[in-house]
Formats: structure tokens, sequence, C-alpha cells
């Protein structure tokens, strides 16, 4: 089977084809990522509209290279997989359109995709992972654990009750005046810090509650940087150090409870998986922290390779390889776009959701 997907739901524009061959083995034939960061970095974030254009402009272009690496004409793909979202509407209606289009053009069934999804199966396509596992979602917009029990059937047990993870890296960014994207800028400078000098709070830490809290950390991180403004190399080194460290201890503690819980449910594989995805993935704080926990726990942790962390469209083609190939019913009902589409009504039909 042979699919070609399209991602366009934020700032990345992206096409891939992967493949899985009759061995079963899955392969990324293509992904090829265009990143708009240039165009957004005067603002410090992105722009819809300026995303959205660039969209319009970049798509076709991708999607002729995304073929040509993987030597193959439309002919040779067996289905169309777009984000129709979550995501920026612009964005996402740019990329489905398009795929729409194709797919009517050459015949082939059209895959709408929830880009959670494809953050979620990515360990499959990589790892060759099975159902079921634990996935800790990280990302720019997201911070959640959800319990993946098998295609389309996901369970979501934790989530974050304000910012998300990588926004909260963001804006610490901000605050610190570090160029946009915020979350590897804040690694990098958190290398030369003390994570001792400050004590920022650990949010919902020791509740028996297993969701995850940031807004409050973005808070202790201003107030330090306003107490010391002008801030020094290394004070901004010690914050963002400070920073994550909170962070780390503040995710294994959380993401402990839902481990718990996944053992009580599945008391029989002797060592379960954590898989961690999004962008906030290919922090290497972040990994190590969750590797120390899972090894505690009974653990084996699986984290895809960075260039498949933050968005691409290899994870998109991969969820509607999965999908076609499971003969998952393809309502047109979920054939357009919406900003918000929670992972685990993925497989539900959309009439009157206006969630
Ligand atoms: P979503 O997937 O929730 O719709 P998104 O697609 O914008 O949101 P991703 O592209 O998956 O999110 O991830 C981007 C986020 O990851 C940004 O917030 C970015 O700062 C963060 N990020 C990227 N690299 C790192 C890193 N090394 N450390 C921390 N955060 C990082
Ligand atoms: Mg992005
Ligand atoms: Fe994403």
């Amino acid at each position: 089977t042979r699919v070609l997907g399209i991602e366009t739901s934020c700032d990345e524009t992206a096409a891939a084809v992967v493949v899985r061959a009759d061995d079963g083995a899955p392969a990324i034939l293509s992904n090829v990522v265009l990143s708009q960061i240039e165009a957004h970095a005067a603002f410090g974030g992105v722009v819809p509209e300026i995303a959205a254009r660039a969209h319009v402009e970049a798509l076709d272009g991708v999607i002729e290279a995304a073929l040509a690496e993987a030597g193959l004409a439309l002919d040779d793909i067996d289905g169309i997989a777009a984000t129709a979202g979550p995501g920026l509407i612009g964005g996402l209606i740019v990329g489905l359109t398009t795929a729409k289009a194709i797919a009517a053009a050459a015949d082939k069934p059209l895959l709408p995709i929830n880009h959670l999804e494809g953050h979620a199966l990515t360990a499959r396509l990589t790892d060759r992972l099975d159902f079921p596992y634990l996935l800790l979602l990280v990302s720019g917009g997201h911070t959640q654990l959800v319990h993946v029990a098998g295609l389309g059937r996901y369970e979501r047990w934790a989530s974050t009750i304000d910012d998300a993870l990588g926004e909260a890296f963001d804006k610490t960014a901000k605050l610190l005046s570090l160029p946009y994207p915020g979350g590897p800028n804040v690694e990098k400078a958190a290398l030369a810090g003390n994570p001792k000098r400050f004590t920022f709070p650990r949010p919902l830490k020791g509740e028996a509650r297993p969701d995850f809290s940031f807004s409050g950390l973005k808070t202790a991180v201003r107030r330090a940087a306003t107490e010391l403004a002008p801030l020094s190399e290394s004070d901004i080194a010690d914050i963002c150090a400070s920073f994550q460290l909170a962070v780390t201890e503040t995710l294994a503690d959380r993401v402990a409870l839902s481990l718990k819980r996944f053992r009580k449910a599945h008391p029989k594989p002797k060592r379960p998986a954590l898989v961690v995805a999004g962008g906030v993935a290919a922090n290497a704080a972040i990994r190590t922290a969750l590797e120390a926990l899972c090894e505690r726990e009974g653990f084996r942790l699986v984290a895809p390779p960075l260039n498949l962390c933050g968005d691409n469209a290899a994870m998109i083609a991969w969820a509607g390889l999965e999908r076609l190939e499971a003969g998952l019913p393809e309502d047109d009902a979920l054939a357009f776009a919406r900003p918000r589409w929670p992972l685990d009504t993925a497989s539900e039909p959309l009439f009157g959701a206006g969630k």
C-alpha cells in the first residue's frame, strides 16, 4: 500500500509518501517539509493569514517534490491523506481541498486525517509498535496522555487545564527575548545554565488527578525575569535551565499516575510502551526524564526520531495508510476542515459536532 500525505495545519507545508511492503514493513519513501519559520519570525509567532497564503504558494511544488523523490506517479498511489484538523482553518482548507482535487482527478480514496492521530501513530511507522500503548502527546497546542487501545480507539486520560507544554516553552522564550520558535532555543540556552538557581513551581505535583498545568510556571518565569531585568546571558541560561527542570519533574510526576493506570488496565505485557510524540518530544532533557521514569516503572520509552517529532506529512500519510488498510469507513462527512477536533472523537461521525 502506498499513500501520499499532505500536512498544512500550522506553519509547515509538507507532503510525503509512505509505503507498507507485502511483508508488513513500513517505509518512508519521501518526506518533504517546507518550514515557514522565516515568514513568521519577525512577528514572534505564526500569523494565520501569512501561513495560509504561503501554503497556497508552496503546496503544489512540495507535493511534486514528494512524488519525485519517491520515484512515483499519482497512478502508483493507493490513497490521498490530508490533515483535516485541528489547526489553522486557512491552511487546513488549502491542504484538504488540494487533496480532494487530486483524489477526484486520480480516482483515489481521500483520507481526511486528524493531525493528532498522525502524531499518535508515528511510533507504529518507526518502531512497528503494537497496540495498546500509552501516548504522551506534547506539542504546540496539546498536552495529553492518551490510552491508544487500537486504530481509531483513543481514550484521553489526562490533559492540560491551561497552557500546552510547547506553548509554555514558546512563551518563556518570548519573555526572555529568545528567537522564535521558542522550544529549541530554550533547550539550547538551558545547556549552559544552573537549574538550581530558581525554584519555579511544579504545578499539580503530588495531586491525585492526572492532569497537567503550565500557566503558573510561565507566570513565575515572568516574575523572575522582571525582577532581574536587564537580564544577562547567564541569567537567561539559568532561568531556562530552572524552567526545564521544573517541567521535567512535573511531567514525570503527572505521567507516573497514568503509567500506573495503564498497568492496571493491561497487567499482561511485561514492558508496556510509553510513546512520546509531538514537537516537544524533541527535547533531550524531557526524553532523559521520561527514560528514567519508564525504567523505574517497568515501561519502555518509545520516541520517534527528531525529524518526525515536529509536524510532517509522513505521519499523516501513515495514519491514512493504516486507515486505508483497516478499511475504516471513509465518511464523506469527515472531509471538511475544522479548527478543533479532539483526538478521542477522531472516529466519531461529526454531524452537529461543534467541538
Ligand atoms: P499541535 O500538534 O498541538 O497541533 P503544533 O503542530 O504547532 O501543535 P508541533 O509542531 O508538534 O506543534 O510542535 C511544535 C512545538 O514544539 C512548539 O511549541 C515548539 O516550541 C516545541 N518544540 C520544538 N522543539 C522543542 C524542543 N527541543 N524543546 C522544547 N519544545 C520544543
Ligand atoms: Mg509547527
Ligand atoms: Fe503537531
